[in-house]
């Protein structure tokens, strides 16, 4: 049966869980997690962000977890996301060409139904609690 609740709470509740479990899983010490693109560290709760590498309007890799890592506001905002630095360092962390398949995968047009949203919540959702 298809769900009664509305898509654009379905859509919030599922980036709230997935830049909770990002920043958090992004911790080296205690609530400490570092910038994907600078270093920098800081409080994953009070001080950091989910950055996206390929942009959230695009829903093909909205929550695909490499697309998101945990970047200070400095990268994230001031910086635009420091895509160039975000890519080299996503083949570094994952292998050589992970930043090419989520480009590519971001140029692919995806309609996902609210009961899909729901359960990509509800995955970050228990990721986040079981950290
Ligand atoms: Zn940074």
């Amino acid at each position: 049966m298809a769900t009664k609740r509305k898509r654009s709470n379905v859509v919030k509740d599922a980036d709230k869980w997935m830049s909770a479990y990002i920043r958090k899983s992004a911790c080296v010490a205690g609530d400490t997690a570092v910038c994907f693109t600078c270093g920098k560290h800081g409080h994953w709760k009070y001080q950091m962000q989910a950055g996206h590498f390929q942009s959230r309007s695009k829903y093909s890799t909205r929550w695909a977890e490499r697309n998101v890592r945990c970047q200070c506001s400095h990268c994230n905002i001031t910086n635009g996301g420091q895509q160039y630095l975000f890519g080299l360092n996503l083949d570094v962390t994952f292998g050589e060409g992970t930043a090419q398949q989520l480009v590519q995968k971001g140029m692919e047009l995806v309609k996902l139904t609210t009961d899909e949203i729901i359960d990509i919540a509800q995955a970050y959702r228990q990721k986040f609690e079981a950290l």
